[in-house]
């Protein structure tokens, strides 16, 4: 086919759990991600899934295939612990933290985004936010009700997963045994225990703060209802690519996919690769959010390490390994790192590289044929089911290698960070090494951001919350992170 350059393309299909060939359905290939819940920081290991579609969609573009890609948030529906009852997560942190349910999402949906941006991960074409869909996931759940797909019980309105031919597939479940191990929540009236939520009624005498009136009654959307809506939505019924981190392949994306297909009900599968990024783990456990304090790229930035040393340690695994997060490893990705930029400087600047022709065509016009290896060795590795330790290994290799000329070394380079994105071309020494300390500032400097600090105690104390953000993201762009202790508040810099 015309669009096919150097090696095929190759990815894992969790549907079917095969490598196997990826060929475009359309000039533009759909891509949709799961993303966020930002009731909290996202934790290291959220990142993962979002470095690993960024790699995804560099390796599409190297190929030179088009792609749009979204990413949701999910603001509204995801109830505690990944129920289909109970109180919403969101609530819950405004709750706690006495903000407005609209304040937390902001919140943690531009904390989310700064790291993205700091991981140097590409912007998505769109970011919905789920609580902007709900009238769509209502008409949704009308036309599955409208088929006989589903049931109404106290607790609200939910799918039928015995209707589902082929439920679970994607989980290789055996609903037999599911229906029988008791390591499922009761729900009144439920019929199955893989019987899921589409819409979850108001608990009588509790009234939600997000809160919508449907035809089964006020509540809100269950939380896969979102997924299916906005994807088709923004992408089309059908689309090529749907990625999430593996917890994702056993439950959320199962159904997702057993309501999007009895919504279209046209005999074809909804979305043709599924694909799914396995953890990072700390001390052999899943990092999570629960654990008390939620590990954060902050920390890590804070710890003297930068994100591209962060980046660099998720590439140098497979994104379906399991991934152990230790200070060894963050050291030796920093040192990588740092040895990377002070080779790498000295070729500067780079050319500009995004796709294998481009690289090809510069990689000739240097005539040198030890760079043109290199250039499709990188795309061995990629297209190996994006074999990112391969890639990095053989970029290290090039470096090594006295065959190759300082211009062809230039293109390999260019060429291995269009798919690393681990900004070889600018990323300065001074940046990885250094952390600046309150002592390289002058006294008025660090005098005003005594004065706002001070200011935001007090604005905190009449509890004027936007006020006292306001002073946060002030001092956040003066590179100032605050901590707050019983002790009042300490601050950093970054
Ligand atoms: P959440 O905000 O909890 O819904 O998580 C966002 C994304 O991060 C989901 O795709 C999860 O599968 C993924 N994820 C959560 N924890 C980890 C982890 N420790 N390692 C890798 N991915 C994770
Ligand atoms: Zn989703």
């Amino acid at each position: 086919m015309a669009w096919v350059t150097g090696h095929q393309l190759r990815l894992y299909n969790s549907l079917g759990r095969l490598t196997e060939d990826f060929t475009p359905s359309a000039d533009v290939v759909g891509l949709y991600s799961c993303g966020p819940t930002v009731y909290a920081y996202q934790h290291l290991g959220n990142m993962r899934p979002y470095v690993f579609a960024d790699t995804l969609r560099r390796s599409l573009r190297w190929k030179g295939i088009a792609v749009r890609h979204v990413i949701n948030i999910t603001d509204v529906g995801h109830a505690v612990a990944d129920s289909d009852t109970g109180e919403d997560k969101l609530e819950l942190a405004a709750e706690r933290e006495r903000r407005s349910v609209d304040e937390i999402a902001e919140f943690y949906t531009k904390d989310w985004l700064a790291a993205l941006t700091a991981l140097n991960v590409q912007p998505a074409d769109e970011y919905p936010r789920a609580s902007a869909y709900v009238d769509q996931m209502i008409e949704f759940a009308k036309v599955l009700e409208d088929k006989g797909y589903t049931y109404q019980v106290p607790s609200g309105l939910y799918f039928d997963t015995s209707k589902s031919p082929g439920y679970g597939q994607l989980a290789l479940l055996d609903l037999a045994g599911q229906r029988e191990t008791g390591r499922v929540e009761h729900v009144e009236g439920r019929k199955h225990n893989s019987d899921f939520a589409l819409w979850r009624a108001e608990e009588p005498g509790v009234r939600r703060i997000m809160r919508w009136n449907s035809p089964w009654g006020w509540g809100a959307p269950g939380w896969h209802l979102e997924c299916s809506v906005m994807s088709m939505a923004l992408l089309g019924d059908h689309f090529d690519i749907h990625t999430g981190g593996v917890d994702h392949r056993e439950l959320h994306h199962v159904n997702e996919i057993a309501q999007s297909e009895a919504f279209l009900a046209d005999d074809r599968p909804w979305v043709r690769y599924w694909l799914h990024n396995e953890w990072v783990l700390l001390d052999a456990q899943k990092i999570a959010k629960s654990a008390g304090h939620t590990l954060r790229l902050a920390d890590l930035v804070e710890s003297g390490y930068h994100p591209m040393a962060y980046r660099l340690f998720l590439l140098g695994g497979h994104y379906r390994s399991q991934l152990d997060f230790t200070t060894t490893a963050m050291d030796a990705a920093q040192a990588t790192l740092r040895r990377l930029i002070a080779r790498v400087a000295p070729l500067r600047p780079l050319p500009r590289v995004e796709t294998l022709d481009e690289a090809r065509a510069l990689a000739d016009g240097t005539g040198d044929q030890a760079a043109l290896a290199y250039v499709e060795a990188i795309d061995a590795a990629i297209t190996n089911d994006l074999a990112t330790p391969r890639l990095l290994a053989t970029l290290q290799d090039a470096l090594r290698d006295p065959e190759v000329s300082t211009a062809g070394l230039r293109v390999v380079v260019a060429a291995a960070d269009a798919l690393l994105g681990l900004r070889l071309g600018d990323l300065e020494a001074s940046e990885v090494d250094q952390r600046r300390t309150p002592e390289d500032l002058a006294p008025q400097e660090v005098a005003a951001i005594e004065r706002l600090i001070a200011e935001r105690t007090q604005a905190r104390k009449e509890r004027n919350w936007a006020r006292a953000d306001e002073i946060r993201d002030e001092l956040d762009a003066l590179g100032v992170q605050v901590t707050d202790t019983p002790a009042g508040p300490t601050w950093q810099l970054r």
